[in-house]
């Protein structure tokens, strides 16, 4: 059972009310395979960076088992850059600079040992390229799910509808859903995306938590309250990687109970990211800091009817 995530890999340069960063390490793809690692042995990345990339973060990834061969480094080029200032709240947040760089005309090539992958990971890209990797690959996985952002609804709206038709699942965040459907109320654009092809949605809500809906589900898990949150950034990436890999290390398993426990796993790896900057909380878990926070939720959203 491989899972193969194709996304950024960012440098990011952040202001939260908390402070300023210098350009730190990001990008959708980055989050997700990090998040992955936890849950899935094979783990595979198809990106792409320019030279000034640095070594040591590849490394980190390797050390996590992340299989990096899909990894393209174009050495004069340079890696895409993303700035975002979060307002007061943390759970909004204005974006001040994207420069895709060599992610624009990213022609992703897929090592010939990632093909035949049970699961395929789109995280947030240029989504032609989304399109382009399910394309290239030579079966189809048995699930395909995406991420995507309001940037790609203004710039190429087209293209992510074409490549939302061809996905089993999608996760997106609550106004990016607004955006996309055209609906205010989270249920008609949850069942309006849905007619545009996935079967599955999960409706991120920042420190709201999450809402799933699906054929046979419809479930909302709280965020793990946290006192202090340091910079959301990745939050959104981190919980599909959660989510995904919880799902890959059960077979594929999508029953709604499946499918319930993949949202709470996802919710919890998110809640890790936002107490650091970058990967650094990330980077440092183990599988009972997890379970013991998956242990908390559900004690703390367990109630008894009447
Ligand atoms: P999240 O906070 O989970 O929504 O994702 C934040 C990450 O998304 C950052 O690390 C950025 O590098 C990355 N990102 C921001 N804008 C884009 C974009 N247009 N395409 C791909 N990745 C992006």
């Amino acid at each position: 059972m491989s899972l193969l995530t194709v996304g950024s890999v960012a440098f990011d340069a952040l202001e939260t009310p908390f402070g300023k960063t210098d350009k730190i390490i990001g990008g959708a793809a980055t989050y997700i395979t990090l998040a992955a690692s936890y849950f899935t042995k094979e783990n595979n990345l198809v990106a792409v960076v320019g030279g000034d990339f640095p070594d040591e973060m590849i490394s980190l990834l390797q050390d996590h088992g992340v299989n990096t061969e899909g990894l393209e480094i174009v050495k004069e080029g340079k890696t895409f850059f993303w700035s975002g200032k979060y307002h007061e709240d943390m759970n909004t947040r204005d974006t001040l600079v994207t420069e895709l760089n060599v992610m624009e005309h990213f022609d992703p090539i897929i090592p010939e040992s990632f093909q035949g992958t049970t699961f395929l990971m789109l995280g947030n890209t240029v989504p032609a390229t989304q399109k382009l990797i399910i394309e290239r690959m030579t079966s189809r996985p048995k699930l395909i799910m995406l991420d995507t952002m309001n940037l790609w609804m203004n710039i190429a709206m087209d293209d992510l509808k074409a490549v939302l038709k061809m996905v089993d699942l999608i996760t997106i965040n609550d106004e990016e859903a607004r955006q996309l459907s055209g609906e205010y109320s989270l249920r008609k654009a949850a069942k309006k995306i849905m007619e545009m092809g996935p079967k599955t949605l999960i409706i991120k809500k920042g420190e709201h938590g999450a809402l799933l809906f699906g054929k046979n589900s419809f479930f909302a898990a709280p965020a793990f309250p946290l006192e202090d949150v340091y910079d959301p950034t990745g939050a959104g990436d981190t919980f599909a990687g959660g989510f995904f890999g919880f799902i890959a290390r059960q077979d594929g398993d999508t029953s709604d109970s499946s499918l319930r426990r993949a949202v709470v796993y996802g919710s919890v790896m998110a809640s890790f990211t936002v107490e650091k900057f970058s990967l650094d909380r990330l980077k440092t878990l183990t599988q009972e800091h997890i379970d013991a926070r998956v242990r908390m939720l559900r004690e703390l959203a367990q109630f008894e009817a009447g």
